[in-house]
């Protein structure tokens, strides 16, 4: 049997591969860097494990949690119970467990009209959870009553610069004037939803599982998918020799929408709607000190509107010595071409107005994401519809990615799964015209 050829080795294209296989069907997946992961690599130096991305995950994911399961992994590590948010200049802090129950102190910094309006938010995104998501119909009435802009304009500025950033900066890499509140309402509707945890050693594990068995291409750059009426008939490959042509007829391209974009030739409508998803670029350096540098029962700090750092925690609740600084947020972007180095001092030096840094660093590492993470679009549900039929019109051809599901691990997997069934789905279903695969 031909294999199906995947492009790119992060959880959705992994996680392709795996339900591929899991029906018995091969794929070869070609991966331009020299490991699995992506944005959600687990890099090892020495006995250091650096997490440069997503490690995060909910006790609600059914996806996720079935692989674990399948995988045999059962040892994980509690995420943070709450975060504090730098509010007045002072550490305010938000405990998940009080937010809707509520908290004086929250309360009090937020002043009665934020605090109403937070409380309203989040009782709404958590009584609707289960429909929050890109694939039932409520999150489209959510659009519907919001979308018509962004998040600040329909809150109070000490709302939207306390609890609102924090959902906008950690999940999103962006200010809630860049965002859209159907988006927010998903962050929110997983918030609280299930408890939150890490793999302990590192997400790396996951990947490593997935990876099992499975053919990889590491240094193979897909350059385009090549089509012939209609049908994905191959994939131009830039090697270091050159480029080259390889047959193929069924392709899943599993890389952020705008690498998709630049690598395909999809209809007009198909090329807008994939225009209008914007992500949101930061860096991440982990750093490993020789003491402690979080006290207090302070784990995770979001900084303030115009600090260059967004947020940044222990890496594990019980390493207070392993900082992660996410350089992210609109003031962060002004930096964020700026050396390794730089970018590590800028980082201490924002987090010591916090909490200062008496330790000495033993180990740094930097990872930059260009792409960094998606932020979707306004009325994404009419979008998703477009970027869908745009893949369907070329046959053989399925999307997986975080621009489709969700930009969470989950997410990833849930787009992976669906771009697998689509694939294998009768031709009528999908509405291809039957004599094209007939020629096959
Ligand atoms: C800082 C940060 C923190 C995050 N935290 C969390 C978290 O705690 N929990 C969570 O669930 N999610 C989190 N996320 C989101 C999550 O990490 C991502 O949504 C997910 O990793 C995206 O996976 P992907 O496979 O869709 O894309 P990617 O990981 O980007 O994978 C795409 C792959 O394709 C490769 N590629 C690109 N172009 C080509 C080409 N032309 N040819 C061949 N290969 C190519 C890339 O090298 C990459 O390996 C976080 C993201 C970031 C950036």
């Amino acid at each position: 049997m031909d294999p199906v050829h995947i492009i790119g080795a992060g959880v959705s294209g992994l996680g392709a591969a795996h339900y591929l296989a899991a029906r018995g069907i091969p794929s070869v997946i070609h991966e331009v860097g020299s490991h699995v992961g992506g944005r959600a690599a687990c890099i090892q130096q020495g006995e250091h494990a650096f997490e440069i991305g997503g490690k995060n995950f909910s006790s609600a994911w059914p996806r996720f949690n079935a692989l674990l399961q399948e995988f045999g992994i059962t040892e994980f590590e509690d995420q943070h119970p709450g975060f504090h948010i730098v509010m007045n200049n002072a550490l305010v802090a938000l405990e998940k467990s009080k937010t809707l129950t509520g908290d004086l102190r929250l309360a009090s910094a937020l002043g009665p009209r934020g605090a109403l309006q937070f409380r309203n938010f989040l009782s709404y995104a958590r009584q609707n959870a289960d429909r929050l998501n890109y694939t039932s119909g409520l999150i489209e009435q959510v659009e519907k009553r919001w979308d018509h802009a962004t998040i600040d304009k329909h809150f109070t500025k000490r709302l939207n610069e306390g609890p609102l950033r924090l959902f906008s900066i950690i999940m999103g890499g962006a200010e809630p004037s860049e965002l859209y509140p159907s988006l927010m309402m998903l962050f929110a509707s997983g918030f609280g939803k299930g408890s939150h945890h890490a793999i302990a050693g590192g997400i790396g594990q996951f990947h490593d599982n997935l990876a099992k068995g499975k053919t990889i291409r590491f240094g193979s750059k897909v350059r385009q998918i090549l089509t012939y009426e209609g049908h994905v008939s191959g994939l131009m490959l830039e090697e270091k020799t050159g480029p080259r042509m390889i047959p193929a007829s069924r392709v899943i391209s599993a890389v952020p929408a705008h690498v998709l974009r630049q690598m395909t030739d999809l209809p007009a409508y198909g090329r807008v709607a994939l225009d209008q998803l914007r992500y949101f670029p930061l860096a991440m350096v982990n750093v490993v000190y020789d003491a402690p540098v979080f006290k207090d029962g302070v784990h995770s700090i979001m900084f303030e509107p115009g600090a260059p750092l967004g947020h940044c925690s222990a890496n594990r609740l019980h390493s207070p010595h392993h900082v992660r600084y996410t350089l992210s947020g609109k003031a962060a972007r002004n930096i964020l071409d700026r050396s390794d180095v730089d970018l590590v001092q800028i980082a201490e030096e924002t987090f010591s107005k916090r909490l200062p840094i008496k330790a000495g660093r033993l180990r740094v590492h930097v990872a930059r994401h260009p792409g960094g993470i998606c932020g979707y679009a306004p009325y994404f549900t009419t979008v998703k519809k477009d970027i869908l039929r745009a893949a369907e019109s070329i046959s053989g051809l399925e999307i997986a990615g975080d621009f489709l599901e969700g930009h969470t691990m989950e997410g990833c997997l849930t787009s992976a799964d669906l771009a697998v069934q689509r694939l294998l789905a009768p031709a009528q279903r999908r509405g291809v015209p039957v004599q094209r695969w007939a020629a096959e």
